[in-house]
C-alpha cells in the first residue's frame, strides 16, 4: 500500500470509530443541530476530498462526474434529514456518512487493485538497467548505460543485469531470460554467444562487447514497447469512455426530474405532493447509478491482460490487439524460422569447380552482413574467422539472395530466382532441403543443399490452435515448393503457398483477408525477416522470436519473446480470456445498475442498499479483472 492509499485507510478507519461512537451514545444527543454537527465530522473526515473535487470539477465546467454524484446524492439526503428533524420526524444522516464512507472503501480498493496490476507490469520493467560496468585503467567503474558505445566491453557480474546487448567476449555462465522471455530455464553462454540486456547473469563474471547502444538494446526497446502500450485503447475502453460521457449527465437530469416531476403532477391532481420523499428517492437514485464498477474494471481488466501476457513472454502493443487478438480465425504462418528452426544444416556440396571448403568460405563471406537464417547457417557450416574486408558492394535481395564481391570478383549466393535473374545457367538439385546456388565470376560454381529441421512444438501448435477456434492455417514461403510440401504435411497445415516474394505474400494475405468472413481476424507470424511487409499488412502481426530483429519489433503487433509457436496458441486463449472477463464484467455491473435503479425510482431500495449493491459490484468486478493477470497456466 503506497501513503496515499494508508492516509485514505487511516481516514476510513477514523471515520468507522466516530460513527460507532456517535451510535452508542446516539440518545444522549441533546438536539438536532448538535447530532447534524458530530455526524459532519466523521462526513468530512471521509468525504471532503470529493466534495473538492466535485467543486473543482463545477468550477471547470466538469460537472458530472462520480464526485459530483456522490457529493449531490448525500447533501441532498442530509437535507432530507434536517427537513425530518425540524418536521417532527426521525433526523437520520448516518445514511449520508455510510455512503460517503463506504463510496472510499471502494475507491481504495479500486486504487490498490490498480497499483497491484501495475505493479505486476513492472516487474517486466525490471529488466531496466541502471548502470554498465566499464573497465578503465583497470578499475571497474560504474557508468550509465546510456553512455557506453558502441564495442565497448563491459563486465557483468554474477548477479547483475545484462546492461546492453553485446557479444560474449570472455567467460561462460548462466543467464536467467525469464523478466524477457517468461521461460523459466537458465539458458548457457560462452564465448561468442550472442546475449540481449534485461537478462540476468546467474553464474560467471561475463566480459561483453557491446553491439548496440542502450536506445537500441533490447531492454530499452521493450520498456519502450509495454509503457505505451496501456494508451493504445481497445474498442471497448472507448466505448465505456463515450458511455460514461454521456450516461452520467443523463442520470443526473433524470434525478431531477424524478425530484420534481412527481410531487408536481401529485399537486396538480391534487394530491399531497410528498416531495421530500421524492427528493430522497432522487437521491438514492444519483448513488445508484455511479458508474463506477464499469468504468474502472474494462480498463483494468485489459491492464491486467497486458500484463499477464508480458510475464508470460508476450508482448502485446495495446489493448486493441489484446481484443483483435480474441477474434483471430486464420493464422498465416512464415516459414524459415518459424514454423522451422532456421538452423540449417550443410547436407551436401555438388557440382563445384571448387573444393567444398572453398565454395562454403565463399557462401560464408558473402553472407557476412545477412541475418538471414540461411546465411547464419553457413557462416556456422564454415566455422572459421570471415575477414569480411574482402566483401564489398553486398546487395541482399529479399526472397531471392545475395550478391556481392569477394577480392573484387564478382559472387551470387541465393535460389534459382536468383540465377534466372542473373542469367546464370545452373544445375537443378533433386535433393530434399533447400538449395542455394552459387555463382562466381557470372559462371556456375555449384549449389551448397542445406536442411532445416521443423520445430518440436510446430505441429502440435497447429493441433492446438484448431482446438482454439481458428478456421484456417495457412504458411507462405519463399523457399521451393518441394521444401513448403515437405513441411507443410508433417506438421499438417490446411494450406501452403511456395515461391513467394516477400511482395508475393502481401498480395497472399491481402487475398486472405479478402476471403475470411467480415468480423473475424487474420494473423500473419513470422520472424521479421523478409517479411515487416506482410507483418503490417495483417490484421495482427506477430513477430516471433524476435528480440534480435528491430525491424520486427516495430512492424509487429505482438512480440513473443521467444521462438516457441505454442506462445501464438497461449496469446490466443490470454486475449480469449480478457475478452470475456470484460464481457462478463459489462454484463454484471450493468445488469445490477439496471435492476437497482428501476428499484430505487419505485422507492422499493433505499440509499444503504444502493451503495451496497455500488461497491459490492464495483469490489466483485474488479476482483474478476484481476483474474486476467493470471494466465500461467492457460
Ligand atoms: P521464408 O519465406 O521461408 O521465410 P524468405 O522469404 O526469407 O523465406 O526467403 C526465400 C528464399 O530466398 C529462401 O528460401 C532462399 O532460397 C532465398 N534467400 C533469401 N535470402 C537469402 C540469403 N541471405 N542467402 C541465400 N538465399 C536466400
Ligand atoms: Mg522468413
Amino acid at each position: 500500500m503506497n501513503k496515499k492509499q494508508k492516509n485514505l485507510l487511516i481516514r476510513i478507519l477514523t471515520a468507522v470509530v466516530c460513527v460507532i461512537l456517535l451510535q452508542l451514545f446516539d440518545r444522549v444527543i441533546p438536539s438536532w443541530v448538535f447530532r447534524l454537527l458530530l455526524y459532519m465530522v466523521p462526513y468530512l473526515i471521509v468525504g471532503h476530498d470529493i466534495l473538492r473535487k466535485a467543486w473543482h470539477g463545477i468550477r471547470n465546467g466538469q460537472v458530472f462526474d462520480e464526485n459530483f454524484l456522490m457529493t449531490i446524492a448525500t447533501i441532498g439526503a442530509i437535507g432530507v434529514g434536517i427537513y425530518n428533524a425540524t418536521h417532527g420526524g426521525d433526523d437520520d444522516y448516518l445514511e449520508a456518512v455510510a455512503v460517503m464512507l463506504l463510496y472510499q472503501v471502494g475507491e481504495l480498493f479500486q486504487s490498490y487493485a490498480v497499483g497491484k496490476s501495475r505493479k505486476n507490469i513492472t516487474e517486466l520493467m525490471d529488466i531496466r538497467p541502471d548502470y554498465a560496468n566499464v573497465e578503465e585503467n583497470g578499475e571497474l567503474v560504474r557508468v550509465d548505460p546510456d553512455e557506453v558505445e558502441i564495442g565497448t566491453v563491459i563486465v557483468v557480474q554474477p548477479g547483475e543485469k545484462i546492461p546492453l546487448d553485446g557479444i560474449v567476449e570472455e567467460g561462460s555462465s548462466s543467464l536467467d531470460t525469464a523478466a524477457l522471455t517468461g521461460e523459466s530455464i537458465p539458458r548457457g553462454v560462452s564465448e561468442g554467444s550472442e546475449v540481449l540486456s534485461g537478462c540476468i547473469n546467474l553464474s560467471g563474471l561475463l566480459k561483453i562487447r557491446t553491439t548496440k547502444e542502450y536506445d537500441e538494446s533490447t531492454a530499452s526497446k521493450i520498456l519502450d514497447l509495454v509503457e505505451n502500450a496501456a494508451s493504445r485503447k481497445s474498442h471497448s475502453e472507448n466505448f465505456i469512455s463515450r458511455f460514461a460521457k454521456y450516461y452520467t449527465p443523463i442520470v443526473c437530469y433524470a434525478a431531477l426530474a424524478l425530484a420534481v416531476l412527481p410531487p408536481l403532477i401529485l399537486a396538480v391532481i391534487g394530491k399531497p405532493p410528498m416531495t421530500v420523499q421524492w427528493i430522497y428517492r432522487a437521491c438514492t437514485f444519483l448513488v445508484i447509478s455511479c458508474p463506477c464498477a464499469v468504468v474502472i474494471s474494462v480498463p483494468l481488466s485489459f491492464f491486467a491482460g497486458l500484463g499477464g501476457a508480458g510475464n508470460q513472454g508476450i508482448l502485446i502493443k495495446g489493448s486493441n490487439f489484446l481484443e483483435a487478438m480474441a477474434d483471430v480465425r486464420y493464422v498465416v504462418f512464415d516459414k524459415t524460422g518459424t514454423i522451422t528452426k532456421g538452423n540449417f544444416e550443410v547436407s551436401a556440396v555438388h557440382h563445384s569447380p571448387l573444393e567444398d571448403e572453398k565454395l562454403l568460405e565463399y557462401a560464408a563471406l558473402i553472407e557476412s552482413y545477412s541475418s538471414h537464417p540461411i546465411s547464419l547457417s553457413l557462416k556456422t557450416a564454415y566455422g572459421k574467422h570471415l575477414d569480411t574486408e574482402r566483401v564489398t558492394d553486398v546487395r541482399e535481395i529479399g526472397g531471392h539472395g545475395i550478391t556481392g564481391k569477394i577480392d573484387r570478383v564478382e559472387v551470387a549466393a541465393g535460389n534459382e530466382r536468383l540465377m534466372k535473374m542473373l542469367g546464370i545457367r545452373y544445375i537443378n538439385c533433386h535433393h530434399a532441403g533447400t538449395i542455394v546456388h552459387m555463382a562466381i565470376d557470372g559462371e556456375y560454381a555449384g549449389h551448397i543443399v542445406i536442411s532445416d529441421q521443423i520445430k518440436s512444438s510446430s505441429a502440435e501448435a497447429i493441433r492446438e490452435l484448431k482446438k482454439a477456434g481458428i478456421e484456417k492455417t495457412v504458411m507462405l514461403t519463399g523457399d521451393t515448393e518441394a521444401a513448403a510440401k515437405a513441411v507443410a504435411s508433417e506438421v499438417k497445415i490446411d494450406e501452403y503457398h511456395a515461391g513467394l516474394l516477400p511482395a508475393d505474400k502481401v498480395a497472399m494475405v491481402e487475398e486472405l483477408l479478402e476471403e475470411k468472413r467480415t468480423k473475424s481476424k487474420l494473423a500473419f507470424i513470422g520472424d521479421g525477416i523478409n517479411d515487416a511487409p506482410v507483418l503490417s499488412r495483417a490484421d495482427i502481426g506477430v513477430a516471433m522470436g524476435a528480440l534480435g530483429s528491430d525491424a520486427a519489433i516495430e512492424a509487429a503487433d505482438v512480440v513473443l519473446m521467444d521462438d516457441d509457436p505454442m506462445k501464438l496458441v497461449k496469446a490466443i486463449r490470454i486475449s480469449k480470456k480478457c475478452i470475456r472477463i470484460v464481457h462478463q464484467n459489462i454484463a454484471f455491473a450493468l445488469g445490477i445498475k439496471i435492476l437497482c435503479l428501476i428499484l430505487g425510482a419505485f422507492g422499493i431500495a433505499n440509499m444503504w442498499a444502493a451503495i451496497i449493491s455500488d461497491v459490492g459490484v464495483m469490489i466483485l468486478a474488479v476482483l474478476n479483472a484481476m483474474r486476467a493477470l493470471f494466465v500461467k497456466k492457460l
